[in-house]
């Protein structure tokens, strides 16, 4: 069976039709049906004159994003676009090897400061979409007892064609999660005491058990993928539609996978005509991820790419509190509210579940200077397929 090849699916440059119908069939997917243009100029970042729409125009778009029923095994079809879709279950995973592993952060207060890049070699056989996830099912035990351990979801982190471009890996940023007793929150414990290769001293450890095993993953290691799966976090059909994204720790994975495709990947790159800016809270300043990459999108594509840091424990607020992204976010709301007003653009969010409240404190303001309520302007950007959110 053919499956979707979603660098092909997506982007694909106004006027080239043929294009569009030569991807498709080498893609072997039906493509979208025509998903017109705002017609309006791109917005360069900074520019207060940003094309905006009214939240009437909000809240009377059709929702853009209807998944449909699925059809064929191992395929959804989202917007008339069909993406791979649970091609590897659980009981039938994909057994993929990893290809390498590096700690991308460094070391900080926090027990668990430590997040990795895996690249996992897949062999060109796991399609995926950009913000799909992919499940993986460690050896375990699981803290049931249970061997293997139930599947754990992670964003993907890579565009569709890899790190390497050659559709052959799919990559994951992952936090190694830790517990220890008497340094934060610690109820359980999977480690015999006084046997940690770390804290042998603490009364209580507990390593959790798939991310364990991913940061602990070495070239040529086996590691056991199922899905992919997830249509929420999906990119817009629309190569002029602008992207705000905000991420909480490695949270930014569905979002490097974006911007490889958009600023990176040779396939795909220079048909974006949007504008893309990415807010990034960490609790550190060695917590950043990803910082070279998108120091070099920005010095590639400076009108088109912007990204903005909320470091919570370093930077404070006015008020003496920390800064998370939705505060960073408020500092531009001059540039962001025409921009999120625009109905060409679309708000991502990704990472910890506190975050979901911080967008209605982040436009607040902006919403009751024009009489709208924060809360049923974000219900209508959901409505209309605007407004992404996957918290965990
Ligand atoms: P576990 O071993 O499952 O432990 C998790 C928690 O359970 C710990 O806090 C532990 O104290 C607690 N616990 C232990 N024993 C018990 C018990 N007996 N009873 C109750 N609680 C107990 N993470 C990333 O790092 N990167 C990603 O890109 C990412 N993407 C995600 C995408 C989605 C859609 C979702 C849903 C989650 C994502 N996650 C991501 C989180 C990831 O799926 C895992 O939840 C995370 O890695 C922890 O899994 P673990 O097996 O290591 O921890
Ligand atoms: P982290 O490195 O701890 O960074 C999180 C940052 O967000 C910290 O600076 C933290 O500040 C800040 N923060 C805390 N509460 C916040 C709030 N209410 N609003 C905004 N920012 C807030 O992050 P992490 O440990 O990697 O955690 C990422 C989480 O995202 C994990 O729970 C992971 O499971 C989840 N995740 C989900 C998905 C998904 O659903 N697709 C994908 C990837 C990751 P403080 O220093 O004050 O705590």
């Amino acid at each position: 069976m053919a499956i979707a090849q979603p660098a092909f699916a997506q982007f694909i440059a106004p006027g080239a039709a043929e294009h569009r119908q030569a991807s498709a069939l080498a893609a072997n997917i039906r493509p979208s049906t025509s998903q017109g243009f705002c017609g309006k100029s791109s917005p360069a970042i900074g520019l207060t004159s940003m094309c905006c729409g009214a939240i009437a125009a909000i809240a009377s778009k059709p929702t853009a994003r209807h998944a449909a029923a699925v059809k064929k095994k191992g395929v959804k079809v989202v917007e008339g676009i069909e993406i791979p879709w649970n091609i590897f279950s659980p009981k039938a995973p994909y057994k993929a090897k990893c290809r390498s592993n590096v700690t991308l952060t460094t070391k900080t207060s926090l027990v668990n400061w430590q997040s990795t890049h895996v690249v996992i070699d897949t062999e060109g056989k796991y399609p995926y979409a950009e913000g799909q996830s992919a499940g993986v099912i460690s050896p375990g035990p699981d803290k049931n007892g249970k061997s293997p351990a139930k599947l754990r979801l992670y964003s993907i982190a890579s565009s569709a064609c890899g790190d390497d471009e050659t559709n052959k890996t799919v990559s994951l940023c992952v936090k190694r999660v830790i517990e220890v007793a008497g340094k934060g929150w610690c109820d359980y414990s999977n480690v015999e005491p006084g046997t940690d290769p770390e804290y042998p001293d603490a009364e209580k450890v507990y390593r959790g058990v798939c991310s364990s095993h991913i940061c602990d993953l070495k070239p040529g290691d086996e590691c056991l993928i199922t899905g992919p799966t997830g249509a929420e976090m999906l990119l817009p059909t629309d190569p002029k539609a602008n992207i705000i994204m905000l991420a909480t720790g490695t949270g930014i994975a569905p979002f490097r996978s974006f911007l490889r495709k958009l600023f990176h990947d040779k396939a795909t790159k220079g048909q974006f005509q949007g504008v893309a800016w990415l807010f990034l809270g960490v609790p550190f300043s060695g917590s950043i991820l990803y910082d070279d990459e998108w120091a070099e999108m920005k010095k590639q594509f400076p009108a088109q790419f912007r990204y903005d840091y909320a470091i919570s424990d370093e930077t404070k607020r006015p008020n003496g509190q920390s800064m998370y992204v939705q505060h960073r976010m408020q500092e531009y709301i001059d540039d962001m509210w025409p921009l999120i007003q625009d109905e060409n653009t679309h708000i991502y969010m990704c990472g910890l579940k506190g975050m979901a409240s911080g967008m209605e404190e982040a436009i607040g303001p902006s919403c009751e200077k024009e009489g709208i309520v924060a809360k049923d302007f974000l219900k209508a950007m959901k409505k209309s397929g605007r407004y992404h959110v996957e918290v965990y």
